[in-house]
């Protein structure tokens, strides 16, 4: 029988690797939370107005998500637009965590995701799937790695696609969206009371990956 498979975490922990690469080899879906925060950021910054939770509540509403799974990477479509990679840029990564503590995207948002979730067959990845998405997935799992560790490895797919970045930045980064992920008002990071901590500091990526799928077949 196919599951939902919640992995939560925060941000860098490995979540969107280890789950894209379980999910090929459990011929399951794949769906990345975070990127579709990540596009209401976007689409916000594209209309060039100023921060209004209102007309951002309303762009979250009108807004059609769409994933298309390639063999490397996961395709993401704004209304048909591609944006796989405008929402990985530091302008949308600096505005994300406060677009996300909107209310009326969040219930937008976890519309979706539950349409996306309810057959079943998927893992789904981001802060609050096993606690408010999908409180009884019959598999919950907290990501989580040291922040030195998860900057460091953030640091290295960066440099490893050419871009320039200062580790200490990154790791001050990541630790201010943590911050700003876990002391939201609405449905903030945390553990689900149920979920399987996995801290995967001193783990490589092909350990959790063979971890996550045990689990999934117990
Ligand atoms: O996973 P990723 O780091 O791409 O997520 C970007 C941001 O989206 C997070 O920092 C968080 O503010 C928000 N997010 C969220 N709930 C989720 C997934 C992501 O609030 N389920």
């Amino acid at each position: 029988k196919k599951i939902v498979v919640a992995i939560d975490g925060p941000a860098g922990a490995g979540k969107s690797t280890i789950a894209k690469l379980a999910a090929e080899k459990l011929g399951y879906a794949y769906i990345d939370t975070g990127a579709m925060y990540r596009s209401v950021a976007w689409k916000f910054l594209q209309t060039g107005k100023p921060f209004d939770e209102d007309f951002i509540s309303g762009l979250s509403k009108t807004m059609l998500i769409d994933f298309k799974p390639e063999a490397k990477i996961n395709r993401v479509f704004v209304d048909g637009t591609e944006v796989t990679d405008a929402i990985r840029t530091p302008e949308v990564t600096a505005i994300v965590s406060r677009v996300a503590a909107i209310g009326a995207v969040r219930e937008a948002m976890v519309d979706q995701q539950r349409r996306m979730g309810e057959a079943g067959g998927v893992l789904m990845d981001g802060r609050d799937i096993g606690t408010v998405v999908f409180p009884n997935a019959q598999l919950k799992i907290f990501l989580t790695a040291s922040v030195e560790e998860r900057a460091r490895r953030r640091y290295a797919e960066m440099v490893a696609k050419g871009q320039q970045v200062d580790l200490q930045q990154l790791q001050a980064d990541i630790a201010e969206r943590d911050k700003q992920d876990s002391e939201r008002a609405i449905s903030p990071l945390r553990q689900a009371e149920d979920a399987l901590l996995l801290d995967t500091s001193d783990m490589g990526i092909s350990e959790v990956t063979e971890r996550i799928l045990q689990l999934v077949q117990e």
